[in-house]
C-alpha cells in the first residue's frame, strides 16, 4: 500500500505504545522505516513489545517509562528522547476509560481519566512543541487518537468524552497557532477496534458482547488494527503535509448509523421484506 520507506528518517513517540492500537501503530511505523519510541507506565510491557516488534520488523525501537499525568515525568521523558535525537512526530494515544454511571463516579476516577487523556496529551504536546519552536524546527506533526464521543458525547463514559473533546479542541486550536511555525496537528477518531484494554473495560458480557455491537456498524464488522495503523502512517507522513487540524473518522459508518433517522430507523434495519411490504401503500 505504501512505499516501504514512507517514514524513513522520522522519529516518532507513541504514548501508550506498549499495547493495543498504540502497539499496532508502532509496528506499522517501524515497517515503514521510522525510528519509534514507545512510552507507558508498565516498563515490563514496553520491553516485551519493543523486543517483539524489533524482531518482527527489524526496525529501531526504544522504550521510556512515563506516567503522562505527571508533568515532570513528561519533561524527563522528552529530555531522554531529545538527548539521542529530536522527535519528528508525537502520537497522543495513551488513554484510560471507565464505564460507569456518572453520578456514582468518584472524583478520583474522574481525575484519573482527565489526567491521562486531557492533561497527559496537553503535557506531551506542549513539551514537544516547545522544543521544536525553541529550536526553530519545522515539518513536525502532533497526531492524537480520539473517540467518537469527542464529537458526539457518550453516556456512561463522560470523563473520557470530556477529555477527548478537549484534545480535539487542542488539535484545532494548535493547527492555527502552530501551523505558521511548521507544526501541524491532526487526529484519528476510531470506531470499535478490538483491544484487550478497550474490550475488557467497555464490552462487558452484560452489554451483549461483540455480536450486539456489530449490529450498530453499517459494515457489520469491527475494525482491523492494520486499517487504523495505515491511516495513522499516512496522516503523519509527508504525503499528508497539507492536512492540518482535522480529525478523520474510521468507524465503518457507525457514527452515521445513529444519526439522521435516529433511533427509530435502527430497528428498521432488521426488518424482513414482509414487514416492509406490510407498510407499503396499497394501489387502488
Ligand atoms: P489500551 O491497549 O488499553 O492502551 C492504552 C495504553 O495507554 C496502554 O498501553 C497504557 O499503558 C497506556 N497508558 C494508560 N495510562 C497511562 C499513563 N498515565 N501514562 C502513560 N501511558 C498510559 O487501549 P486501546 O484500545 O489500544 O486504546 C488506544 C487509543 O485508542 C486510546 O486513546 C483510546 O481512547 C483510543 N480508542 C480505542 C478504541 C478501540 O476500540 N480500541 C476506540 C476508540 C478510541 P500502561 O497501562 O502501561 O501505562
Amino acid at each position: 500500500m505504501f512505499l516501504p520507506d514512507l517514514l524513513k528518517g522520522k522519529r516518532i513517540l507513541v504514548t501508550g505504545g506498549g499495547t493495543g492500537l498504540g502497539r499496532s501503530m508502532a509496528e506499522r511505523f517501524l515497517e515503514l522505516g521510522a525510528n519509534v519510541v514507545i512510552c507507558g507506565r508498565r516498563e515490563e510491557v514496553l520491553k516485551e513489545t519493543a523486543e517483539a516488534l524489533g524482531k518482527s520488523t527489524g526496525g529501531e525501537i526504544e522504550t521510556v517509562g512515563c506516567d503522562v499525568r505527571v508533568p515532570d515525568a513528561v519533561e524527563a521523558m522528552m529530555d531522554t528522547i531529545w538527548q539521542k535525537r529530536p522527535l519528528d512526530i508525537l502520537v497522543n494515544n495513551a488513554a484510560g476509560q471507565i464505564l460507569a454511571q456518572t453520578h456514582k463516579m468518584s472524583t478520583r476516577a474522574i481525575d484519573a481519566v482527565l489526567g491521562i487523556v486531557l492533561h497527559g496529551s496537553a503535557y506531551c504536546t506542549v513539551a514537544a512543541g516547545r522544543r521544536w519552536i525553541d529550536a526553530g524546527e519545522r515539518d513536525k506533526v502532533v497526531m492524537s487518537i480520539l473517540t467518537v464521543s469527542s464529537l458526539m458525547g457518550a453516556p456512561f463514559t463522560v470523563p473520557s468524552a470530556m477529555a477527548k473533546a478537549g484534545v480535539l479542541a487542542m488539535t484545532k486550536s494548535l493547527a492555527v497557532e502552530w501551523g505558521p511555525k511548521g507544526i501541524r496537528t491532526c487526529a484519528i477518531v476510531p470506531g470499535p477496534f478490538p483491544t484487550e484494554g478497550a474490550w475488557s473495560r467497555l464490552m462487558p458480557a452484560a452489554r451483549g458482547g461483540n455480536e450486539e455491537m456489530v449490529k450498530t456498524i453499517p459494515l457489520r464488522r469491527v475494525g482491523e488494527h492494520i486499517e487504523l495503523a495505515n491511516l495513522a502512517a499516512y496522516l503523519v507522513s509527508d504525503g499528508a503535509a497539507f492536512i492540518n487540524g482535522d480529525a478523520i473518522v474510521i468507524d465503518g459508518g457507525k457514527m452515521l448509523q445513529s444519526g439522521g433517522g435516529g433511533a427509530s430507523t435502527q430497528t428498521m434495519l432488521d426488518w424482513t421484506d414482509e414487514q416492509w411490504d406490510a407498510i407499503r401503500p396499497k394501489r387502488k
